[in-house]
């Protein structure tokens, strides 16, 4: 784990840690960062440069991605006013399955989709993909499933759980993005130990 961790995390909205944690835990291939100013884009588009990847911005937004071409592409199909849901999906990285759930409910949907996702959750007993907290950064996964048992959904949501576990020993968990990465963590772990699966 690199350069990754010395983003602006207090100048970023906390949903960037998980979409960050995706980079790293089960090779997200790119994010779209919300800016505030450009004293904040700079200090972003330092650290993407940093680590190797490339990135386009435009008023609103900042999108990493490895290549500058597909920095770009993400950006214009952002911009569309048509219909783009399950494109930039599978360009943000989402499963097909869930990518194709989010289009069919429709952008405007977004909330009320996180809504009853995590109301699925609590009701499967299975909180590893509660989308509702994603705001203040604590969610798994940056996107949202299709199902509480969506199987892509739940490997990302295992490999993002088990990259905290594995860090938690050598790093200073009272720091960001750490902190928020723990309380993801414990908070979302599957609480069922053996028996019914
Ligand atoms: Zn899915």
């Amino acid at each position: 784990m690199t350069g990754w961790l010395d983003l602006p995390w207090a100048d970023l909205p906390a949903s960037v840690r998980v979409d960050v944690l995706g980079i790293l835990a089960y090779r997200k291939p790119a994010i779209r960062i919300p800016l505030g100013d450009h004293t904040v884009a700079e200090r972003v588009a330092a650290v993407i440069t940093e680590v190797g990847w490339s990135h386009a911005s435009d008023e609103e937004y900042l999108v990493a991605a490895p290549l500058p071409e597909v920095a770009l592409h993400i950006l214009d199909v952002d911009r569309r006013t048509e219909h783009h849901t399950l494109e930039l999906g599978l360009l943000l990285g989402y499963p097909l399955c869930c990518a194709r759930a989010a289009a069919t409910a429709g952008e405007e949907d977004i909330d009320r989709l996180a809504a009853r996702l995590g109301a699925n959750c609590d009701r499967a007993g299975a909180p590893q993909l509660d989308p509702r907290d994603y705001p203040s950064g604590i969610a798994l996964v940056s996107y949202i499933a299709c199902s509480p048992r969506c199987p892509s959904a739940l490997r990302d949501a295992r490999a993002a759980i088990g990259c905290i576990d594995t860090a938690i020993p050598e790093v200073d968990m009272s720091t960001e993005p750490w902190r928020t990465w723990g309380q993801a963590a414990r908070t979302l772990r599957t609480r069922t130990t053996g028996g019914a699966s």
